[in-house]
């Protein structure tokens, strides 16, 4: 069930939804406008460093749902996928030093490299670099795209594939990021849902807006497009999913706004409409 129309306790924002912010104005944000949650994007630490990332997030109390994000693994090189399983490694370390315990994936997709073939390389990255997540206790989150992007940013656009890796992974580390966005459209998303149960691992909202200008930046508010969030978040809940509900929105009109007023639509977004 939704919480009451006040409770936001499980609602987290993605720092690239204030992207004009700095990650301490990102703290600063969710601390005032109660907001538990927190996603890094790797942007927002660069300025600082891992280390003095984590110690900021680490005094603010927020709790970190993940970092964003790794993955890019399909290359037509031998050695581009393995300069993109060291850089895995690397942002493993960095999601352990601020206290993430989760790195999300966006998988890679080359135009060069055949679909199916670019599934088989991502299958390979994940498991050489799994035992380093093990060993760093940082979960990864397989997060399938949208098919418009399966040209250069991920091979993996529906849930169907993305469980399909799941299976031929068999790592507890491993699991799904389930993205409004990407998924909304597709007719065996509640069936697809019920297949992943505990490899559930984050939960991302926003909403499809009508009509979409730009491929990229056009996300908008939960409630202000086509997308039925509640019916998405219930299946997640049905099928088991506890955690922190995440707030990604890709916007160019927005990231224009005030973001102190875009908290504050979020949030009544949040508390009405997902
Ligand atoms: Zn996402």
């Amino acid at each position: 069930m939704p919480e009451d129309l006040k409770d936001t306790s499980r609602l987290c924002l993605h720092t690239i939804t204030t992207k004009p912010w700095t990650l301490e104005q990102c703290i600063d944000g969710c601390l005032r406008h109660d907001i538990p949650w927190i996603t890094v994007w790797r942007e927002h630490i660069e300025p600082y460093g891992a280390k003095e990332a984590g110690r900021l997030l680490r005094e603010s109390g927020l709790k970190v749902a993940s970092l964003c994000r790794g993955g890019f693994f399909v290359s037509a090189s031998g050695r581009g996928r393995e300069d993109a399983r060291n850089e895995n490694r690397r942002i493993i370390d960095e999601a352990a030093e601020i206290g993430a315990p989760l790195v999300v994936l966006v998988c890679g997709a080359d135009p060069e490299v055949p679909l199916p073939e670019a599934r088989q390389q991502i299958v390979d990255s994940i498991h050489h670099i799994e035992p380093h997540a093990k060993a760093a206790e940082v979960r990864l989150a397989i997060e399938p795209l949208h098919p418009m992007y399966a040209d250069t940013r991920s091979a993996v656009v529906t849930m169907d594939q993305a469980n399909n890796l799941l299976l031929a992974l068999g790592s507890p580390w491993v699991g799904l990021a389930v993205d409004v966005y990407h998924v909304w459209w597709d007719h065996f998303l509640r069936a697809e849902i019920q297949r992943a149960h505990e490899s559930l691992f984050a939960f991302h909202v926003c909403d499809w807006r009508v009509p979409t200008r730009d491929l990229l930046n056009d996300r908008t508010v939960m409630g202000d497009g086509c997308i039925n969030v509640p019916q998405i978040r219930g299946w997640m809940e049905e099928f088991g999913y506890r955690g922190p509900i995440e707030v990604e929105i890709f916007s160019e009109e927005l990231w224009a706004m005030d973001p102190e007023r875009l908290l504050k639509r979020i949030k009544n977004g949040y508390l009405r409409s997902t």
